[in-house]
């Protein structure tokens, strides 16, 4: 068992790639298909401009006349990772607080949470502005002084508000734009991206593939069976 010195087992868990099985936003734009995607899509993943700007330049691409439309396309594509519900369940069992964390938009993350009866307030997500032309992504979590990384959702932020000292911090992710979270996590649930860059860094990490990993791991070393 690890010991939690008293504190509170807190959740944080990314959403595309994480809860869901693909990335959403690129899901979007391989769909719609709106001319230049690619190029700024390459740009975020070489580090050549910031998420928050490359992403809002993405949806910019967007028509806002084709929001039912984008939305049901998010919404039916969207796979939900394995062992994700029995997850959820172990969290409220034994009193774990989960947020999900999320750099995807309101317009498809909260109806694709909406099976999961996850409390609004326990969803981070970027905001969208349908009222002019083209899609306007929100920042209302964007970074504060303390990170200059240009996140659009912060995550670091985030967890800056569950201190370290009160909080046994458990960062869930699969890419790059979970390692600020992941630095200040306690424990580290990695795939794909993230776990590599967790090797190239030594920085310590379980391992998963589904949800069905992080909850064995949890009940054999974090919760107490009562
Ligand atoms: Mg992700
Ligand atoms: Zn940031």
């Amino acid at each position: 068992m690890i010991d939690l010195a008293g504190k509170q087992p807190i959740v944080f868990c990314d959403f595309d790639g994480t809860i869901t099985d693909n990335d959403n936003i690129i899901a979007i734009m391989r769909h719609f298909d709106p001319p230049g995607w690619e190029t700024t899509v390459s740009q975020i993943l070489q580090r050549e401009r910031s998420i928050r700007d490359g992403v809002g330049e993405l949806f910019s691409l967007l028509p806002t006349s084709k929001r039912i439309e984008i939305t049901d396309f998010a919404v039916q594509q969207a796979r939900i990772r394995e062992g994700f519900t029995p997850f959820l369940e172990l969290c409220r069992e034994h009193h774990i607080e989960f947020f999900v964390t999320s750099g995807g938009i309101d317009f498809f993350v909260y109806p694709i949470l909406a099976p999961f009866a996850i409390e609004h307030d326990h969803i981070y997500c970027n905001g969208s502005d349908f009222s002019g032309e083209r899609i306007r992504i929100t920042w209302p979590h964007s970074c504060d002084e303390t990170c200059t990384n240009d996140c659009g959702m912060c995550k670091s932020r985030i967890m800056r508000q569950y201190p370290a000292d009160h909080y046994y911090r458990i960062v869930i992710g699969d890419s790059v734009t979970d390692l600020e979270a992941a630095k200040l996590a306690d424990l580290v649930f990695a795939r794909s991206h993230l776990a590599e860059h967790c090797l190239q860094t030594n920085m310590p990490y379980v391992a998963y593939e589904t949800f069905h990993e992080i909850s064995d791991y949890l009940r054999k070393e974090v919760v107490v069976e009562r």
